[in-house]
């Protein structure tokens, strides 16, 4: 016989543990699934902008964000071809500070969470495909584990899968960017208080993508790099050579000189801007990376895949509670992250793929050193605390972008 439950999440990212966290909590029957054991990897930059800070506190983690091998940043500092902008973190981001924290323990303190929640956890179990009734309705997951093949029953399945798109084409998202991180020791950088952030000519000539350094409390930093597919298309070029190229930038190659690299440098692809990925279904929803919530700009994902996962919880249980799982019903969800998300992700979006290449932004970066309301600005858009078509309200700065495309 198969197990029978209210709710079954496929993967215990950030995304799936929130998720089977808060409807855990409230009072639904949660079988959580992962085709990994945890403690394990995932590629990320680690950083934890305030908002996600603020959802992890949410899940009761707010004192162990604060232990001292985290790193805890106040500000960014962002290095262009012709700008450098520092700016504290804005009053209008969720709180003065953000976090960089190794995802391996971030992953392996949610999953406790949600486990202590009351969901139950299966690791070494890969879902291989949504069960439906004869007349369609989504009636459980079957998997694999072992080489043993295994049926799960329940009315409502939450894909929080990453970029894994097991619940079939018509859900899967495309990627539309992708990066690579290393860890190094030693990184001997300036102001270890700031996230480092560096829009290089290599990375935008053709396209999208920043560099980064994010330190951590002990002495390491995560190095790393990302690339808009497009850029790849454009340019020929892979992944690995945007990285690698980006550590030989001077500055960085300064700062690299002495540091020692810890294990290898690994990728992963991101699914951002709310593009292209199906939210909700009879029978489904999907959160995080599965549902396309990285910020197409800042490549943030960890806070969205937590905040979505809140959401499908509470969607999760209005659908028991009614005993409706229908497309109607789970609409709602749609609507809800449309309404709190989508200005962002969507104008993010279209600039990061509108414009042929981020370069042309130059001009806007050098106006921003001198002025600070739109330096602020700009941050926001970055970290998707606000749309980027805000940078609308600085004409003067914008007009200097317009003349120097017009000029090219
Ligand atoms: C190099 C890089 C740097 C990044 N930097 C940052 C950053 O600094 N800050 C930030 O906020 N975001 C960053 N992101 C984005 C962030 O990593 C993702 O947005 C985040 O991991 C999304 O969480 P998730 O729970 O949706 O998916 P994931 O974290 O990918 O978790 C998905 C889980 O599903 C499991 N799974 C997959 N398929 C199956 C299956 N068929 N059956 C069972 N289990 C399955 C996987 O094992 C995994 O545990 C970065 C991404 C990359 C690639």
């Amino acid at each position: 016989m198969a197990e029978r439950v209210d709710l079954i999440v496929v993967g215990a990212g950030p995304g799936g543990s929130a998720t089977a966290y808060y409807a855990a909590r409230a009072g639904l029957e949660v079988l959580l699934l992962d085709r990994q054991e945890f403690p394990r990897d995932k590629p990320c930059g680690d950083g934890l902008m305030p908002h996600a800070a603020e959802e992890v506190s949410l899940m009761g983690l707010g004192d162990w964000l604060g232990e001292p091998h985290h790193g805890k940043f106040s500000g960014f500092s962002i290095y262009t071809q012709t700008a450098y902008l520092r700016q504290r973190v804005p009053p209008t981001l969720h709180g003065p500070h953000g976090y960089v924290v190794a995802r391996e323990e971030t992953d392996a303190r949610l999953v406790e969470r949600a486990r202590e929640a009351g969901a139950d956890l299966r690791t070494g179990v890969r879902a291989t495909e949504l069960l439906r009734s004869p007349a369609g309705n989504v009636t459980g997951v079957e998997a694999v584990s072992g080489g043993e093949t295994l049926h799960y029953e329940a009315p409502l399945v939450v894909a929080a899968d990453g970029v894994g798109g097991f619940a079939g084409e018509g859900i899967k998202a495309h990627q539309n960017s992708v990066a690579r991180r290393q860890y190094f020791k030693n990184v001997s950088g300036p102001d270890k208080q700031d996230l480092h952030v560096f829009i290089t000519k290599d990375m935008n000539e053709h396209g999208a993508g920043y560099g980064w350094v994010f330190y951590f409390g002990d002495g390491r930093a995560n190095v790393g790099a990302g690339v808009s597919t497009k850029t790849l298309q454009r340019t020929g070029r892979n992944l690995k050579d945007f990285f690698d190229r980006f550590l030989e930038e001077p500055e960085l190659a300064g700062w690299l000189d002495g540091a020692e690299p810890e294990g290898p440098a690994k990728s992963w692809s991101l699914k951002m801007g709310m593009w292209g990925a199906k939210r909700y279904a009879q029978g489904l929803m999907t959160v995080g990376d599965a549902a396309s919530m990285i910020h197409p700009i800042s490549g943030e994902g960890v806070g969205y895949a937590i905040e979505s996962g809140r959401l499908a919880a509470a969607w999760a249980h209005e659908a028991r509670a009614k005993r409706d799982y229908s497309a109607s019903v789970l609409a709602g969800y749609g609507r809800q992250l449309r309404r709190k998300r989508a200005r962002e992700h969507l104008s993010g979006y279209a600039l990061t793929n509108l414009v042929p290449n981020l370069q042309i932004m130059e001009p806007f970066f050098k106006a921003c050193e001198k002025d600070p309301e739109a330096r602020r600005t700009l941050l926001e858009g970055f970290t998707g605390d606000a749309p980027v078509y805000n940078l609308l309200k600085h004409p003067s700065a914008l007009g200097r972008v317009v003349k120097t495309a017009l000029r090219l």
